[in-house]
């Protein structure tokens, strides 16, 4: 199935609005995100049809460089090391933890400005980023719950600056660049700039 024939309106009347019109379109069931080939930015609401990691996905368009924020998976790599006969992620520090928390700190913030935050949503989305993110063994702590305690320290500390303006702001602010893009490729389709 082509991403085009997923696409749906977003079932959540309060994160719909950001969809409408826009160059960022709500993809049912998508994990993570996905770029069609005239630039437009797919995202979803995962596997289990979570608002909680809707918002996630939200959140990490806002907080990527702007260089980055069409691109495939944000445009985030980890280290990898050649092991046997594969490539495997080898994380040297805490960067993506750092990362999740500062997206986490953008999502929770949206979703308690619009009535949507749970204190359960935001544990299983911790869970879920961060339980499988390979730099988790290199938080500073000696046990999950440490770890888990850690993370909540560093959301609590960024929701200051990741406020629900900022994110609203840079929402649309990043709209008009993704369009600008779109339209530049349009007029020269062999660019691949992005
Ligand atoms: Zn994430």
């Amino acid at each position: 199935m082509t991403i085009k024939e997923q696409v749906t309106h977003c079932p959540y009347p309060e994160l719909a609005p950001f969809f409408e019109g826009h160059a960022i379109k709500f993809s049912t069931g998508l994990n993570g995100n996905r770029v069609g080939s005239d630039g437009t930015v797919y995202i979803g609401d995962g596997t289990f049809h979570s608002k909680s990691m809707l918002a996630h996905e939200m959140a990490h368009f806002v907080e990527i460089d702007q260089r980055r924020c069409g691109m495939y998976g944000w445009g985030l790599r980890v280290p990898e090391k050649f092991v046997f006969d594969r490539f495997c992620a080898v994380p040297q520090t805490t960067q993506m933890a750092e990362r999740e928390t500062r997206v986490i700190a953008f999502q929770t913030n949206l979703l308690e400005k619009l009535g949507l935050f749970t204190e359960e949503g935001l544990v299983t989305t911790i869970r879920a980023v961060e339980g499988f993110s390979p730099d988790w063994w290199l938080i500073p702590a000696k046990s999950d719950k440490g770890r888990l305690q850690w993370l909540r320290r560093q959301v609590n500390k960024y929701r200051k600056v990741n406020t629900f303006e900022l994110f609203e702001a840079e929402w649309w602010r990043r709209s008009e660049v993704l369009k600008a893009r779109m339209k530049r490729k349009l007029r020269a389709p062999e660019s691949l700039a992005v």
